[in-house]
């Protein structure tokens, strides 16, 4: 054993640690001890979750974005992305065909595009309720007004995802042009867990200029927020974007994250990411050996997919729906867990 073992077990125990504790975690860090620490966030999860990995579908329905996030390849200024937004017929139709693969929680994801504000937002969102009332809706397109998320709430929509990226307003500032702000996205996610929905927060694992103690910063503002998901992912560069020439983030790095996660937060829906997959073939199956539960197979039609990219090399992008949920329910069977058919739900959240 290396020398961080009673870190480890402190952070099992109390799961939390202090800001030099988590920095040390990173600087220390050696092979016997990570894998001392995965073996026990895999521990967690299974207690908790036993063999469970819970799937979502994708539909990634717009790629319009009205932001210019220094790493992201939809960003306003890139005009090399072709710009697509699915229709509301073409959006019921991914939630039908994911319904018959089994999958009971669709994700809308896109970019913030503001033809899509209140209404007739909310109406699409009461029709997928109308139609699939043992499905869970989950929305993922930024920031936006209170009001706003008050109405999707009060539409149906269950659950909201929106990362907060990097904690600290100094490396917020790296990362996004001055109109946006770290107090802004912290508001977002106040008012949506207050307004009562499942929250999901996260961060890029190496995104640029990330040092460990914005990463300490990161978990502590987790322990602080306790959000009911957490979404994190490597850093991969898009060609067309600021950040072109970074260096992308670890596959390495990133499992050793979503280990701590899980030790800090033994309940929250940790999902091994799609960008995970893309920076290591088997990054998703190594996702779930480090304590992650969760998998998003893509429910994107297939001509839209290469033009919904964040990032350089996204796997699936070639992929039907079908094909993409038969290989996720294959990579998890093979790893010895099950892919279930429920909502999958935090435990602790009831809809007000
Ligand atoms: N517009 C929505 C959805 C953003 S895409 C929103 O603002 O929440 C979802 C996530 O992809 C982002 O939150 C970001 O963390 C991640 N992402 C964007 N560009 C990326 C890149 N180049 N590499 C890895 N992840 C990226």
């Amino acid at each position: 054993m290396g020398t961080l073992k009673p870190l480890v077990d402190k952070l099992r125990e109390e799961q939390t640690l202090t800001h030099d504790e988590f920095v040390r975690l990173f600087t220390d860090r050696n092979p016997e001890d990570s894998e001392y620490m995965r073996a026990l966030a895999q521990e967690t999860a299974v207690a908790n979750y036993g063999h469970d990995i819970f799937l979502r579908g994708l539909i990634e329905f717009t790629n319009y974005c009205r932001n210019d996030c220094y790493y992201c390849g939809i960003r306003r200024s890139n005009d090399k992305a072709e710009r697509y937004r699915l229709s509301d017929e073409e959006i019921l139709e991914c939630c039908a065909i994911g319904y018959s693969f089994g999958l009971r929680t669709f994700v809308l994801q896109g970019g913030e595009d503001m033809t899509y504000r209140d209404e007739p937002f909310c109406e699409l969102i009461r029709e997928i309720k109308r139609r699939y009332p043992d499905c869970a809706v989950t929305l993922s397109v930024g920031e936006r007004p209170r009001g706003t998320y008050e109405a999707y709430y009060e539409a149906g929509a269950d659950r909201y995802l929106l990362r907060h990226e990097t904690s600290s307003p100094e490396h917020y500032a790296k990362l996004h042009p001055s109109g946006l702000t770290i107090e802004n996205r912290k508001r977002c996610l106040k008012d949506l867990k207050d307004i009562g929905f499942q929250i999901g927060a996260g961060f890029m694992v190496g995104s640029p200029y990330q040092t460990y103690d914005y990463l300490a910063e990161d978990f502590e503002y987790l322990k602080e927020l306790e959000p009911h998901m957490i979404g994190i992912g490597p850093f991969i560069h898009h060609k067309d974007t600021p950040f072109a020439d970074m260096p992308d983030g670890s596959c390495e790095e990133t499992l050793y994250c979503l280990s701590i996660l899980r030790l800090m937060f033994p309940r929250v829906l940790l999902p091994a990411t799609t960008a995970l997959g893309t920076i290591d073939p088997l990054g998703r199956e190594e996702g779930i050996r480090h304590g992650a539960n969760v998998i998003m197979p893509s429910l994107s039609p297939k001509d839209v997919r290469e033009k919904y990219l964040l990032y350089d090399g996204k796997i699936c992008t070639g992929e039907e729906a079908a094909e993409c949920h038969a290989c996720l329910e294959g990579r998890i069977a093979r790893i010895g867990y099950i892919a279930v058919s429920s909502r999958g739900d935090h435990a602790d959240w009831k809809r007000k």
